[in-house]
């Protein structure tokens, strides 16, 4: 059984630098990386277990590659729907909230690498985030992102939580978290209650991130398993990366996995154009090849949506082109105009 001391004790004696995480490996790691580094021991030991060029070690151990100066700061525009510093309105009835910047392990390829665990433009500002939200009903959704909100602990979600429900027009609560594969101690029975006795107020889904198979260990299984709850919705997103999961076969069995272990598939992310992450990159043209043979291999029920975010902040779209592989330039926005992207 989980206590919520040991996650807590699990995080706070993570490794953070590369010295000490290669002398746990036993393999050189890449020094001078400009990005900062987290993982835990426990999940040191399943990258170890994995492989020095597993499907693991290449998602969260820092390389030269992300010193590359290619990319964007703030790939999907997030700053330009900024309404709070921690509030992210970009469509007209959800919105992001990002009630903290870390995460349970730092993954290499992070849409939001430039932006977390820096000084960041993610401040804490509870006050005028609930005002903003108060003052605008359309919101009916509020979308827990980070950062990873269950790195917060039990108390500072409820009280989110007792916040937004005093707001009527908020009907459906989603947390965006990568920690039921990383962190499965966190998963505890004391967080399932608390969340589950909001569910008469709050339609509640959980969206875990998961790239790969290998990424979970029995525990974290079983930790899922147990935290599972007919009143919680489990759905998964995922980003298709370059020598992590751009395959058909590596995809089709995350899709098993994830409906194997109650989890729908909702999304599959084209990866963004960020910063110090390019060398995850595909082009448009080979995730469609790769997309275009999925639906042979898995009923379309299994598959999640293919979607990519039109770069700068016009938001996400479809991935797949059903009229051409190949990519002609533009996309079209939300409102069915043309957006010319130039790679
Ligand atoms: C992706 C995203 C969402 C969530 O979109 P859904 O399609 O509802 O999953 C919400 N707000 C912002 C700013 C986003 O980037
Ligand atoms: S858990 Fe999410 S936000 Fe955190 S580093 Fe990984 S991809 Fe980025």
């Amino acid at each position: 059984v989980n206590s919520p001391a040991d996650w807590q004790t699990e995080l706070s004696s993570a490794f953070r630098d590369t010295h000490s995480l290669a002398q746990f490996l036993g393999q050189e790691i890449d020094n001078d990386v400009r990005y900062p580094l987290l993982i835990t021991k426990k999940y040191a030991q399943l990258i170890k277990d994995n492989g020095v060029d597993g499907v693991l070690a290449r998602q969260f151990l820092p390389t030269q590659s992300e010193n590359s100066e290619k990319g964007f700061i703030d790939p999907i525009g997030d700053k330009k729907f900024s309404k709070t510093s921690q509030l992210i309105h970009r469509y007209h009835n959800r919105a992001l909230l990002i009630p903290t910047t870390t995460c349970p392990i730092l993954c290499r390829y992070c849409f939001r690498k430039n932006e977390l665990n820096s000084d960041g433009p993610f401040a804490q500002d509870q006050e005028a985030t609930l005002n903003y939200l108060q003052t605008h009903p359309e919101i009916e959704e509020i979308i827990f992102t980070g950062g990873d909100p269950f790195i917060l602990t039990d108390n500072k979600i409820s009280q989110w939580l007792h916040a937004l429900a005093s707001i009527d027009h908020i009907k459906f609560i989603r947390f965006h978290s990568r920690v039921p594969v990383i962190l499965p101690s966190r998963m505890t029975l004391e967080l399932k209650n608390m969340l589950t006795s909001f569910v008469d107020r709050f339609q509640i889904i959980i969206v875990i991130h998961s790239n790969h198979v290998s990424e979970w260990s029995p525990e974290a299984i079983q930790s899922l398993r147990n935290f599972q709850s007919e009143n919680l919705i489990f759905l998964s997103q995922s980003v298709l990366l370059k020598g992590i999961n751009d395959n058909q076969k590596t995809l089709k069995e995350l899709f098993h996995f994830f409906v194997q272990n109650k989890i729908r598939p909702y999304y599959l992310h084209h990866p963004d154009q960020v910063k110090g992450a390019e060398h995850f990159e595909l082009s448009l043209e080979e995730g469609r090849r790769i997309w275009a043979g999925m639906h042979d291999l898995i009923p379309g029920w299994m598959l999640p949506q293919y979607t990519i975010d039109i770069p700068h902040g016009h938001g996400k779209t479809q991935a797949f082109n059903p009229e051409s592989i190949e990519f002609s330039g533009s996309f079209l926005d939300r409102k069915g105009r043309k957006v010319p992207v130039d790679k």
